[in-house]
């Protein structure tokens, strides 16, 4: 039986699609390539079909070409500022691609999801490290579309026993071991990245958004988690679900938190370049500090980080873009 991977040509689903054909899977490919990249799918040498999970007819083609018994859903958009100013194109395609997708699991008979959501459905930390019976307070579209799908879930499964887990991730960073696959977001809004451009000479300088938040040096702090761990805790939770376990949402994390000042710090040293900082504004929106606490994962899932030191993360990215100063192209 195969595994579908929706967004699977984008940064985190094409480093799942990697894993499960490294663990022996199946695996099928659905993406828009609206940011996903056919040369990523081509790198881990994927099956893929190109289509809107909102085009219910793609996805029955999909449903009736294969033995999918599985889903993991990375579909998504996923940009906190732009939510802010255009909140409908979230609901619309965040929500709405998951109902339509669930709907064809249903036409289709197909009981195990595993959806990708995110430590923003929490909001403004009620304190940390954060664990997941904590308030869900969104303060951006961008979460709030995620919990929503995590309310729809829930429902799904009272009506039509679809099991889910939707897994709740902190910053994810790094690139595959190989370095065939990477990140590449157009434009870049990503902390480590934009560092790591700066490092390649292709950006003059990173700003610092803030220096003036309630933490050691001023500058916010996040849990960076490899992005090959994050696919490792995924099919985990399925396994977990096709052995018959309930519905849940998990954090994941590596529960360590490293302030701007310190990932740009780490970067000079992993990379040897200089790497000019500046401070600027506060971002919007940005909380200043997020944490996870990811026991419950550890705990019933039996996840285990592999790449959970900042530097390690760093040289995986460091190596992807080096050898891709221009991603995919
Ligand atoms: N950040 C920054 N400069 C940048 C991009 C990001 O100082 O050019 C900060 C951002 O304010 C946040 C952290 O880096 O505190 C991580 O941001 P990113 O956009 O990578 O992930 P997010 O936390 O928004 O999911």
């Amino acid at each position: 039986m195969a595994i579908l991977v929706c967004g699977g040509a984008g940064y985190i689903g094409s480093h799942m699609a990697a894993y499960l054909k490294e663990q022996g899977e199946e695996v099928v490919i659905l993406d828009n390539l609206q940011k996903g990249h056919k040369a990523a799918v081509e790198a881990l040498d994927g099956k893929l079909y190109i289509g809107d999970l909102r085009n219910r007819s793609i996805l029955d083609k999909v449903f009736t070409e294969n033995k999918i018994d599985s889903v993991i859903d990375f579909a998504a958009d996923s940009l906190v500022g732009e939510s802010m100013t255009d909140p409908l194109k979230y609901f619309e395609n965040n929500v709405g691609s998951t109902i339509s997708l669930l709907s064809a699991m249903k036409d289709h008979n197909v009981k195990y999801i595993v959806f990708s959501s995110t430590a923003a459905t929490y909001g403004e930390p009620e304190s940390i490290p954060i664990v997941e019976s904590d308030k869900t307070v969104p303060t951006n579209p961008y979460g709030e579309s995620k919990l929503s799908v995590e309310k729809v879930l829930k429902w799904c499964d009272t009506a039509y026993g679809i099991k889910y887990t939707a897994l709740r991730y902190f910053n994810a960073a790094g690139a595959h071991i190989s370095g065939k696959i990477g990140e590449d977001h157009n434009p870049e809004s990503h902390l480590i990245p934009i560092i790591l451009q700066v490092a390649l000479g292709k950006r003059e300088k990173i700003m610092i958004f803030g220096d003036d938040y309630n933490t050691e040096d001023g500058s916010c702090v996040r849990d960076y988690v490899h992005v090959t761990d994050l696919a490792s805790a995924h099919l985990f939770a399925l396994q977990r679900l096709k052995n018959g376990g309930e519905s849940a949402i998990y954090n994941l994390g590596n529960g360590k938190g490293f302030s701007v000042k310190e990932v740009v710090e780490v970067t000079r040293k992993v990379t040897g370049r200089e790497i000019k900082a500046e401070v600027a504004e506060r971002r919007a929106g940005d909380p200043a500090i997020l944490i996870a606490s990811s026991e419950r994962a550890k705990k019933e899932l039996g996840w285990k980080p592999q790449y959970d030191s900042l530097e390690t993360i760093i040289e995986t990215a460091w190596n992807w873009h080096k050898n891709h100063p221009d991603g995919y192209q």
